[in-house]
């Protein structure tokens, strides 16, 4: 069989994978604890299921136009006149499959090959892959000071002549910390005068705790939407809990958004009619359902840190949003991939490598699940792992003995 290069190249999503285990083994009847996962587990708001399910049951389900339909687009726009402070057109928005699919349609507008894609670690896994898929090269920038936060200083050293974009995410996956307010505007100043793109993935911007405030990037640039440099990512998976419905959509300058349009067209042609039209639910229904996923999740968040204080070695800075931590856990292991296939294997608890984001000895928990599930899953690590916790341990009905400390 003759594959391609590059597709070889290009590796399984970890956390994709990760779900698949724990389906299996859920299967087979083991308690697993997942928490690796990457979605809430609200119910989808009531708006979205209402308005797909009479889209649906209308039986004109065709092609929309491709950059989404004309009422989703005026949604979208009232959503971020709303939260950005920005008055764009519907020629400033493209609806596509998800956060994932904006992000291709984005990277590959703009990359030549060759070209540099700056990536802040911690990041989110799949950014240094489609930069690869679209033949540009990701540069990886590490904090010097070992912490979470990007550094301008950092930054500037990693730019060069090849570089054309820089992605930033905060509320960050897997961090959970928000970028300050200064360093957004060091960022957007620094890319609007040197004609870096700055792909602000905001798909976790209102999931916020501790009465933290929205950052519009638009306020720190003169320039309009036509000639700035700033292209926004957002949509309905994880603010909303709709993962399965796949929709995301764009912000940017119409020429950018014109060409993304001309790439969707030659590949998805458009986003399902039936799902445009749910995420068109859930932007122009009750908001409320968006407050009470933020306070579950920043609940689930409280009870985390408090459980995570029973190890003593493990050092975890508290997120500011998201549904992730990204705890130290060197004092265990060095070796994160090693460590949760131990966790798996002995405890039945999925979590991520942190190794997958650039981290090496951390791991990634999420707290998106219920309560329960974050009290068990913690209480089973550490029954795993610390030498000092009783060594005996419930898991479902069995008892379980540690033998290996
Ligand atoms: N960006 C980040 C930072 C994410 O964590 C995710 C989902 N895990 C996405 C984008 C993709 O979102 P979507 O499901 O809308 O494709």
């Amino acid at each position: 069989m003759s594959i391609s290069k590059l597709a070889r190249s290009i590796v399984e999503s970890p956390t994709l994978r990760l779900n698949e285990e724990a389906r299996i083994l859920r299967e087979k009847g083991e308690p697993v604890i997942h928490l690796g996962i990457g979605e809430p587990k609200n119910k989808t708001p009531i708006t979205a299921i209402l308005s797909s399910a009479a889209k649906l049951s209308s039986g004109d389900v065709k092609y929309t136009p491709t950059d989404g339909i004309p009422s989703l687009k005026k949604a979208i726009i009232k959503y971020t006149e709303e939260n950005y402070d920005k008055v764009v057109g519907p020629e400033n928005v493209i609806v596509s499959d998800g956060a994932k699919q904006c992000l291709f349609n984005i990277l590959f507008t703009i990359l030549n090959p060759q070209d540099e894609v700056i990536v802040l670690a911690p990041y989110w896994v799949s950014y240094p892959e489609i930069i690869r898929m679209v033949y540009g090269i990701p540069v990886i920038v590490t904090p010097e000071d070992g912490g979470f936060h990007p550094r301008m200083e950092d930054i500037q050293q990693a730019v060069g002549s090849y570089t054309k974009a820089i992605i930033i995410n905060s509320p960050n996956n897997p961090s959970g910390i928000m970028y300050s307010k200064e360093f957004i505007g060091e960022i957007v100043e620094f890319c609007e005068k040197n004609g870096i793109y700055l792909i602000m993935d905001d798909i976790y911007h209102k999931l916020i705790f501790d009465r933290k405030q929205l950052i519009s990037p638009f306020q720190f640039t003169q320039k309009d939407i036509e000639s700035t440099r700033l292209i926004i990512v957002n949509g309905v998976s994880k603010v909303y809990g709709m993962t399965g419905f796949r929709i995301g959509w764009v912000v940017a300058g119409r020429k950018l958004v014109e060409v993304m349009t001309n790439v969707q067209a030659q590949t998805t042609s458009c986003v399902s009619v039936v799902l445009q039209a749910a995420a068109e639910g859930a932007l122009t229904g009750v908001q409320s359902v968006v407050e009470s996923l933020r306070l579950t999740i920043e609940n689930n968040r409280d009870v985390m840190m408090q459980e995570l204080k029973t190890f003593n070695d493990i050092r975890v800075v508290k997120p500011d949003g998201t549904f992730y931590c990204l705890p130290d856990f060197r004092a265990y292991s060095n070796d994160s991939v090693s460590l949760s296939n131990f966790l798996l294997k002995k405890a039945l608890v999925v979590t991520v490598p942190g190794k997958e984001f650039g981290m090496e000895g951390y791991l990634r928990l999420s707290y998106a699940g219920s309560v329960k599930d974050v009290t068990e899953g913690v209480a089973r690590m550490k029954w795993a792992l610390d030498p000092t916790s009783p060594n005996e341990i419930y898991i479902g009905d069995r008892k379980l003995i540690r033998d290996w400390l």
